[in-house]
């Protein structure tokens, strides 16, 4: 809700900041000055200083500086409103909300209504917990049996409900609060025939709190041997947002900031025994997947994250795809493991908080290493699995936004897998590449055009189990490398002649009138990569590059332009092969900026990898052409054609052999699809592009769709 401008300004002048400040920070006077330890770096000399006729800290180490509003801003990890807020409410300021509509106001008025119920709730459950005959011969005898100390039962709010249908409800309804809130805050559960009852009986209780300390939602866990679930947790509510809390970050957020790190964990009681045992900056997702919610939260207090891990290396891997996200978000992982059996709760028991935390630092490793370290025992000896889970690091990798880092783990995974680096990268981009797809997909869905402007990804559908397995080699020589699944899966069409695969680095897949693209460039990819991901639309994108190389500048009886014509029909359209895309891009950019440009453009190109592959296209034989029309059944433009036919058979054929790509790839999911929807979908679409296959066939005489 927006506060009025005479709000902020009243609180700003009713502030204090050396008030505001001592409440985090033990501060000195010297001079005009007020001195303390910096609450925003490690600090051992006071460093920070309050300069309370400014309204202004400062820090001279780590220069954290600004007014009372981004002091508590920061140092609470809350937006400059909720600071405002929360400023107003220490200084008695009244706030004025502007232009909030009667349905806001209530939905405040209505969300502060739940606060204060589930406060009622969490010191009643606290109550029960301390005082009550059952509460203290179970819940707290089970809390001291895991060594929680009073004091830390306390600042967590821990609780118990009693083994009772109604001994919560009865207790808030004397209380005066409404049935209807204490539902709506999930604490009381009401069945059709209108009966209702407390939804947590005889369990101990963790308070979930919000950035501020605010009970929000509670994890029940069961003490009965059999009980089901063993966690229950509070349904979502306007105030809970599952996806959008992490357990702990109340009593975490400054240490994580402080300490530039934050350790995550699974479960409530790995939170509490690593805190009790000093090491404050814990919070945990309680057992649910990460959300991108939850990394934002982190992200607010560190880049720096260190996951420890439970259990055993089943367990691990099983979520290991969970930590990706936190690659993908940019920060920086770091992971640790406990010997078998110990999980972060037991195994801190077991070694004390110092030893513990001397563990910590001594073991985490950086996560894509991890990852590497943990997989590659039994993936050595069997190169399938090899190419499964160097595929699996790859696409670890290919998360990090980071390009240096990037590079960096491309290298130390190359050693670590013994795969060359390069056919690493090249992985990598194909997964970046097959993201943009994916993007591009969901972007242009639902457009019916009679041609689908994008490629489907190629998405390996195959379990790598299924794959043939590769001619039997020594290992661990580099060309033992398997090519990922989707590798193999060369569409076969109506080419027989093109083998199966060519495992990279082997050299029995030579097409020699085929240009050799540089190598060793900044976009190095072996050009039997690019062309055994589908060889016809390969060539085909090759003989438009060729045409527009050839032709681009020529113009039509209207003085038209070739290239004019052809950016106009396939627009955005994306190449499959990297180098033809890189210079169908750099074209297009370029004629848009000058309008006007000729091959020499090419020819003198500062890329080297543009220039000679530009070279290369220009140097293919009217005979080589000839070949792969035979090969392929393709349209190959001969020299003494007219210009209209040649740029309209182009980029006909073109078309049609990316239809029939497309057509491919969805009859694969089609295959590989178990909703009835889906495939009824997928049966439309391959019915329409068969259409528009029929037709571009006959436009272009060929005999049947092929
Ligand atoms: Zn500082």
């Amino acid at each position: 809700m927006p506060i009025s401008e005479k709000s902020i300004q009243e609180v700003k002048d009713a502030l204090d900041i050396v008030d505001v400040v001592s409440d985090y920070v033990d501060l000195k006077k010297n001079g005009n000055n007020w001195w303390g330890l910096c609450p925003f770096h490690q600090d051992n000399t006071p460093s920070f200083s309050v300069a309370p006729n400014k309204n202004f800290y400062h820090c001279f180490v780590c220069k954290a500086s600004g007014d009372s509003i981004k002091f508590v801003q920061e140092i609470e990890g809350i937006s400059y409103i909720e600071s405002i807020r929360k400023l107003a409410q220490k200084f008695g300021v009244q706030i004025q909300e502007t232009q909030v509509t009667p349905e806001e106001e209530k939905a405040q008025k209505h969300k502060e209504s739940l606060h204060i119920v589930l406060k009622f709730a969490q010191e009643f459950f606290y109550d029960n917990l301390m005082n009550s005959e059952e509460g203290k011969s179970i819940g707290l005898s089970y809390f001291k049996e895991r060594g929680f100390r009073e004091g830390t039962i306390e600042e967590f709010g821990l609780g118990y409900t009693i083994n009772d249908w109604h001994a919560f409800e009865k207790a808030a309804l004397e209380k005066g609060y409404q049935a209807e809130l204490l539902k709506e805050a999930g604490l009381i559960i009401q069945k059709e025939g209108g009966k209702q009852y407390d939804r947590f009986r005889g369990r101990v209780i963790f308070p979930i709190h919000d950035l501020s300390g605010r009970p929000i939602a509670f994890g029940a866990r069961t003490l009965k041997k059999d009980e089901k679930p063993k966690y229950l947790n509070s349904p979502e509510t306007p105030v809970y947002h599952k996806g959008q809390v992490l357990y702990g970050l109340f009593q975490a957020k400054n240490e994580i900031r402080q300490k530039d790190n934050c350790y995550l964990v699974e479960g409530y009681t790995d939170v509490i025994t690593l805190y009790q045992a000093g090491i404050h900056n814990v919070v945990a997702t309680s057992g649910t997947a990460l959300t991108e919610g939850q990394i934002k939260l982190i992200k607010r207090f560190t880049e720096n994250v260190t996951v420890l891990y439970d259990g055993d290396d089943a367990g691990i891997k099983a979520s290991l795809r969970g930590t990706d996200l936190l690659l993908e978000q940019g920060l920086n992982v770091r992971a640790v493991r406990f010997p078998d059996g110990e999980d972060p709760d037991s195994y801190c028991r077991g070694l004390g908080g110092e030893k513990f935390q001397e563990y910590l630092e001594q073991n985490h490793q950086d996560f894509i290493l991890f990852k590497t370290n943990l997989q590659l025992d039994e993936a050595l000896n069997d190169p399938i699995k090899k190419a499964a889970v160097t595929r699996e690091i790859v696409e670890s990798i290919s998360k990090i936004p980071d390009p240096i880092k990037q590079s960096f783990f491309y290298k130390e995974c190359s050693s670590l897998l013994q795969i060359d680096e390069d056919i690493l990268k090249e992985e990598g981009r194909k997964i970046a590449e097959q993201k943009i797809w994916k993007e591009e997909k969901r972007r242009t869905q639902g457009r019916r055009s009679w041609e689908p402007p994008i490629y489907d990804a190629p998405i390996p559908t195959q379990d790598p189990s299924s794959v043939p397995p590769p001619p039997p080699m020594d290992y661990p020589p580099q060309e033992a490398f398997m090519p990922p699944p989707e590798y193999m899966d060369i569409p076969t069409d109506e080419a027989p002649s093109v083998s199966p695969l060519p495992p990279i680095g082997k050299q029995e897949y030579k097409e020699p009138e085929f240009p050799s693209f540089v190598s060793g460039e900044s976009i190095n990819v072996p050009l039997e990569v690019q062309k055994a991901n589908n060889e016809r639309l390969f060539i085909a994108e090759l003989e438009m590059i060729r045409v527009i190389l050839e032709k681009g500048t020529e113009v039509d009886s209207q003085n038209i332009s070739v290239l004019s014509h052809i950016i106009e029909d396939i627009g955005d359209a994306y190449f499959i092969s990297p180098t033809l895309r890189d210079i169908f891009n750099t074209y297009k950019n370029e004629i848009i900026i000058s309008k006007n440009i000729d091959i020499d453009f090419f020819k003198n190109h500062s890329d080297p990898l543009i220039r000679n592959a530009c070279k290369d296209i220009l140097k293919i034989s009217p005979k080589a052409s000839r070949n792969w029309l035979e090969k392929f059944k393709i349209f190959v433009p001969e020299k003494d054609e007219d210009l209209e036919q040649i740029v309209f058979k182009t980029i006909a054929h073109w078309k049609y052999v990316r239809q029939k790509y497309l057509f491919e790839q969805r009859q694969k999911d089609l295959m590989t699809s178990t909703d009835f929807e889906e495939q009824d979908q997928i049966l439309k679409e391959l019915a329409e592009l068969k259409n528009q296959m029929t037709v571009l066939a006959n436009d272009l005489g060929y005999n049947d769709i092929n």
